[in-house]
């Protein structure tokens, strides 16, 4: 049973509108596709192990904190036999570790070790149960998910499922016979209930309302050529389709998320998707999905 699915996280979301909105450096860019190349990994790894029958809990992106470090978990799953911590990694092409660095064959570029990070989360999540007086036995693995993945000089005691492992490894747990009680449900409470929704240390990079460019654009390409038709917005580019009340909704969430210190009202959404709908339908809208909050001359939204 999933308890909390799997979704962007804002450090994502954020990094995608702005890749859209303006021009980001090569090391931003770089440091947004991993972020994408992440997610499609986590995704792909659901729908293998959507099979996994029994009696488990599973956790999505989990965020939390022990005594001032925060630490995530992309994938817990609680059976009855304990808890694996799941790292899921889409690493593309060949790697080697050397001296406990993590390098890229073909770049020489040094990524962060998996496994030590990993080592890292584990030691919190320990003392975090620790700390809620439970005893339960923890299973930490990287899962390398990309079939074009290789790792040289592995050694064989390495917390790895290798690509050609996964359908294995999630074969044996289901093979493992598993009925959760009343102490799994409260685990599973307590650690939903420490979830943490900001990561102190997401470094995102610098950006100003002035510098993103204005307007709507396709949620299928992202191209800003759009026209309306009825109550739709049809890209002139694929000629994807989206009602225009979607569009509004995902353009106040992107403007919320980007500049949560501005004001959502009519006229600072208007502006954002630079007036390419109507005042009135834009009033519509949030008068519709949002709460009004302040006086007739100064509402606005949340
Ligand atoms: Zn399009």
């Amino acid at each position: 049973m999933i308890l909390k699915n799997l979704y962007e996280s804002d450090e994502l979301l954020t990094m995608r509108y702005l890749n859209t909105r303006m021009e980001l450096s090569d090391q931003e860019k770089f440091q947004y596709l991993n972020l994408e190349k992440g997610f499609e990994g986590e995704k792909k790894f659901d729908q293998m192990a959507e099979l996994l029958k029994e009696e488990r809990f599973i956790i999505n992106s989990l965020l939390l904190k022990v005594n001032n470090s925060h630490f995530q978990l992309d994938k817990l799953i609680i059976s009855q036999g304990g808890i694996h911590l799941l790292d899921i990694k889409n690493f593309q092409g060949d790697f080697y570790i050397k001296d406990n660095k993590f390098i890229a064959m073909k770049t020489d570029r040094e990524w962060k070790n998996p496994f030590d990070q990993l080592k890292r989360s584990t030691i919190l999540f320990r003392q975090l149960l620790q700390n809620l007086k439970l005893n339960y036995l923890v299973e930490p693995l990287v899962i390398f998910i990309n079939p074009e993945f290789t790792l040289y000089q592995a050694p064989m005691d390495l917390p790895a499922i290798f690509p050609t492992q996964v359908n294995g490894f999630l074969k044996n747990i289901n093979n493992t016979p598993s009925r959760l009680n009343d102490g799994h449900k409260k685990l599973a409470q307590q650690l939903l209930s420490l979830h943490q929704t900001k990561n102190p240390h997401t470094i995102l990079p610098e950006y100003t309302y002035e510098q993103q460019q204005k307007g709507m654009y396709c949620c299928f390409c992202n191209s800003f050529h759009l026209s309306k038709s009825y109550n739709e917005l049809v890209c002139g580019k694929c000629g994807g389709r989206e009602k225009i009340e979607l569009a509004i909704l995902r353009n106040v969430k992107e403007f919320q998320l980007l500049f949560p210190e501005r004001k959502v009202t009519t006229q600072s959404i208007y502006e954002w998707c630079n007036g390419e709908l109507s005042r009135r339908t834009f009033i519509r809208v949030l008068k519709k999905h949002l709460t009004v909050f302040g006086s007739t001359s100064d509402t606005y939204y949340k």
